[in-house]
């Protein structure tokens, strides 16, 4: 079937809008409308070439809504016609070693997820221009197409009352930053937390924090509409600067420093994960989230300050989430009140306007934007 969906045809590049042939759907595959996709950092990391994808075009979005149209075929997730999901960025093939340990986020198959082909058959590609070349697809599942093609493997169903406009932001960014403190910086009641960098993913650390009972959640993003937003997502204070949070860190320690330090910021830098892993005091956390440039290596870090105060320097893809559960609790969470997602939304586009939302994000105008599919 014809679509249309918004890709990068050269590196570094700008996304367009193009009309796709969408495959007919193989066995294990689900077709689905898309109805509703957030416009995370990380695609115009591939635009800008920090890090690179296997094809061009690359059909762009991995954080996304919609509902099932077309099934391959029967699958072991019991999916139907008309069912609502939530796209997981990563897939989960539910019994390599690392799904079998409760880490789907680093499930064996995410392996293929910046190549665009099928996973299992990387000679073919699920969507293709109209002219017959094949087009990869981001994460596997494209979600800046209106319709996409994809795994089985790739989607979470999810109750049908929850608005797809606001369920698709649990796919990357929620459950990014909200692992990112949850799960990976193993924050506990009365910690005291830096989150550095507090767009789209921070804010949702910040909930994390809230959510893992931290004292003090300290917000740190120069842009004072950042730091706004971080107050209003819970967090304690909001400075401009890390030397600004780590002399607070330490005025709420008696001296120590940061229980936890996330690092979410737009574009890594090496000297930022220094200037967290200094934040914090003994037996600290520093998680970095944050995605920079891939060439880019080491940090000017004292290797006594691991040593001796015992901190922790961890990475993490999607925040540590296991996407077949974290989905549905966040949803639960929302449905609860208890997760703010409707905030996040700073403004919707269509998919024609998705460039203007780039140029939105990258001049620290947006929390979230989200691109609304007719
Ligand atoms: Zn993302
Ligand atoms: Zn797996």
């Amino acid at each position: 079937m014809r679509t249309r969906g918004a890709v990068i045809a050269e590196v570094p590049g700008r996304l367009e809008v193009i009309d796709l042939e969408v495959d007919e759907p193989r066995a294990d595959e689900l077709e689905v409308k898309v109805v509703a996709s957030g416009m995370c950092h990380s695609d115009d990391h591939h635009a800008t070439g920090d890090s690179h994808v296997g094809i061009l075009p690359f059909a762009m979005g991995h954080e996304g809504a919609g509902i099932v149209t077309r099934l391959g075929g029967p699958n072991t997730k019991g999916i139907k016609e008309g069912d609502h999901v939530v796209f997981n960025p990563l897939p989960s093939c539910g019994h390599c070693r690392r799904c079998a340990t409760g880490h789907q986020n680093l499930c064996d198959l995410g392996a293929g997820v910046l190549v665009g082909a099928r996973w299992r058959d990387p000679s073919s590609y699920r969507l293709h221009t109209v002219d017959g070349r094949p087009v990869g697809q981001m994460c596997g599942i494209s979600t800046f197409a209106s319709t996409t093609l994809v795994s089985i493997e790739s989607v979470v169903k999810i109750p049908d009352d929850i608005p797809l406009d606001k369920a698709c932001l649990v796919g990357c960014g929620v459950s990014t930053g909200w692992g990112s403190a949850v799960t990976m910086a193993e924050v506990q009641p009365g910690h005291t937390v830096v989150v550095m960098g507090t767009g789209g993913v921070g804010v949702n650390a910040v909930q994390g924090a809230v959510h893992a009972g931290a004292a003090h959640i300290i917000g740190v993003d120069p842009a004072e509409f950042k730091r706004q937003a971080a107050l209003e997502f819970g967090a304690t204070h909001a400075v401009a600067t890390m030397d600004e949070a780590a002399e607070l860190a330490r005025q709420f320690t008696n001296g120590q420093g940061a229980d936890a330090v996330v690092v979410t910021v737009g574009v890594l830098q090496p000297d930022y994960v220094a200037q967290a892993l200094g934040a914090l005091g003994k037996g600290g956390i520093c998680v970095v989230t944050a995605v920079g440039n891939e060439k880019s290596v080491g940090v000017p870090i004292r290797m006594t300050e691991l040593t001796f105060s015992q901190k922790q320097l961890r990475g993490t893809v999607f925040g540590g989430t296991n996407g077949n559960w974290d989905v549905l609790r966040l949803l639960d969470l929302y449905r609860a009140g208890r997760l703010k997602l409707d905030e996040l939304i700073t403004r919707t586009y269509t998919l024609d306007e998705i460039q203007k939302g780039y140029d939105d994000l990258l001049s620290d105008q947006l929390v979230r934007g989200v691109v609304l599919h007719d």
